[in-house]
């Protein structure tokens, strides 16, 4: 089988577009392969592209969502395909663990987030760029804000990156949470909903107090 994640994590939240993923469906069929779309960040493509949901997942046999990231729900996860394929993933799900008979008070925290926080993705977003070009001037550090494109950026310690850990956790102390993720000397942040404006002027502080203090000592 192909699988494709959008957005993509390790890719620091970098998206596919419609018709990228049009070509990968017909290269899957060509070689008669399943093709499944793990869109649990498939809202975050949506909202920087405008494309809609549907046409994302077009040409995709199985396709997953999740509620929990940047829709905010407490919990939730769901797949789609065909009646075939669900019927098998309902015994695989038993046979994990993870049948559930109240997951209608799940469904009520995922109805919620696409009814009201499909919209504000664009916020993450704007706030992610704000953030990756702060880190960008932030001496001892690098990355290319040109390249960010949803909530999740990586950026690396380019000073000192063996410090990366005590980077890591003089961020922390602060209260801003990021983590060391992407490969050696870098660090992953991620916007969401429960960080606002304030929320990314502090980070920047933060990150900009411990680049002075651990990397550049
Ligand atoms: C979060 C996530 C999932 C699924 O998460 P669950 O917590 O198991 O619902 C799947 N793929 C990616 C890329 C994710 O980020």
């Amino acid at each position: 089988m192909i699988e494709v994640e959008n957005t993509h994590n390790w890719g620091s939240g970098a998206l596919y577009s419609a018709a990228a993923l049009q070509e990968v469906a017909r290269a899957a069929r060509r070689h008669g392969l399943p093709l499944h779309l793990d869109g649990a960040r498939i809202w975050n493509a949506s909202a920087a592209t405008g494309a809609r949901i549907a046409d994302l997942a077009a040409g995709a046999d199985s396709v997953m969502v999740c509620y929990s990231k940047g829709l905010g729900a407490p919990v939730g996860s769901a797949v789609a395909g065909t009646k075939a394929f669900i019927q098998e993933a309902r015994g695989a799900r038993k046979m994990f663990g993870g049948a559930m008979r109240q997951a209608g008070i799940l469904a009520a925290g995922a109805l919620h987030g696409i009814r009201n926080h499909l919209e504000r993705l664009r916020e993450d977003h704007a706030r992610a760029k704000r953030l990756a070009r702060a880190l960008s001037e932030t001496e001892g550090l690098s990355l290319d804000p040109g390249e960010i494109e949803t909530n999740i950026l990586i950026a690396e310690v380019v000073r000192h990156p063996e410090r990366l850990h005590d980077f890591v956790r003089a961020v922390a102390s602060q209260g801003v949470l990021v983590a060391p993720f992407g490969g050696p000397g870098r660090f992953r942040a991620v916007t969401h909903l429960d960080v606002d404006d304030a929320g990314i002027a502090r980070a920047i502080d933060a990150v900009r107090d411990a680049a002075r203090s651990v990397l550049l000592r």
